[in-house]
């Protein structure tokens, strides 16, 4: 069984009526690369790269930054490579600072303290932009929630892609930036940006957490913390469609996405690029190619419409058998 598995590395991910999957993979550091490569991934869909940060005092500075950034993008041999900037707070916390916060989940956090630290965002944005002129790079943005902070952000990007220019440091000048979206308010006013970015990527995990009021990281509300609840589905389907109605790519690289039980249920809202641990990515490759689009559409709209759980489990069985 795991050898069947095994041979469909380097299967193409296509469902059974020809839809193009694209299968890429989540990282915390660079060594990851070689395992997304051994199980197929076409591209780093989530570098976390905050855990450059974790169990240490120090902050790594632009050079050792750059050094990690350039072992990923060269490691994927011009496959494309998603840098997300620093999600610090919350539950992936400095040793040192900003523990103190009293509700970090809402606090000072990812996109919020990059912005409220602009020497630590343009070391970060420097080391991402000078990788970037080695291979497919993309900068990805976490937590992003309103139009102030993405006008903000666009303009750090923009004065370090200055300095370097006055450095006479090569980057990739039409570097895309996009944002995830992992705040429900985010969800609901999406022109806004898909107006200025270029790029989606929905992060489900926070998505579930602000979306139903349970804190991803406290076991005793772990039972309610549900990807199938009516809100979570009409709202993924929501952003799914908006994105590709107006042409603007968009993938999943939340815990959802690697999850083969949801491989239908997604790929029928039309999501086409998921973003896995490597671990996950033949499994959900195998269901890819198991599925035929044509015959779930129905399935799905009444997966959409319904809203009591035993119902929605029970077309989701329906759907994966
Ligand atoms: C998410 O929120 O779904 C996500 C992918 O980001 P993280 O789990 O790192 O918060
Ligand atoms: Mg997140």
């Amino acid at each position: 069984e795991k050898r069947k598995l095994w041979r469909l590395r380097f299967v193409a991910a296509v469902t059974r009526d020809g839809t193009p999957v694209d299968l890429l993979a989540n990282i915390e550091l660079p060594q990851e690369v070689e395992r997304a490569k051994e199980h197929g991934a076409t591209g780093i869909g989530l570098f976390r790269s905050e855990f450059l940060f974790l169990n240490r005092d120090d902050l790594p500075d632009e050079e050792e930054q750059f050094e990690a950034y350039s072992t990923v993008i060269k490691g994927m041999n011009g496959s494309p490579v998603i840098i997300r900037t620093f999600d610090l707070g919350a539950d992936k916390n400095l040793r040192s600072a900003y523990r103190m916060a009293p509700n970090p989940a809402l606090g000072l956090r990812a996109i919020r303290m990059s912005l409220a630290e602009p020497g630590m965002f343009l070391a970060q944005l420097r080391a991402i932009l000078r990788a970037s002129s080695l291979g497919h790079t993309q900068i990805l943005i976490p937590m992003l929630s309103s139009s102030r902070e993405v006008d903000q952000t666009l303009q750090m990007i923009e004065f370090a892609k200055q300095s370097l220019r006055d450095e006479n440091k090569p980057f990739n000048e039409t570097i895309k930036i996009g944002c995830m979206v992992e705040i429900p308010a985010t969800a609901l006013s999406l022109e806004l940006f898909m107006r200025k970015l270029d790029f989606l990527s929905i992060g489900t995990n926070d998505l579930i957490q602000y979306t139903l009021a349970i804190d991803r990281t406290d076991e005793t509300v772990a039972h309610l913390f549900d990807p199938l609840h009516p809100a979570i589905l009409r709202l993924l389907a929501r952003i799914i469609q908006s994105a590709t109605k107006a042409g603007i790519p968009v993938s999943i690289c939340g815990e959802m996405a690697g999850d083969a039980k949801y491989t239908r249920l997604l790929l029928g809202m039309g999501l086409r690029q998921f973003s896995m641990y490597p671990t996950q990515l033949l499994t959900v490759k195998r269901e890819v190619l198991d599925s035929s689009l044509p015959d779930i559409s129905r399935l799905i709209q009444k997966i959409l419409k319904a809203d009591e759980p035993e119902k929605i489990h029970d077309l989701l069985q329906k759907l994966n058998s």
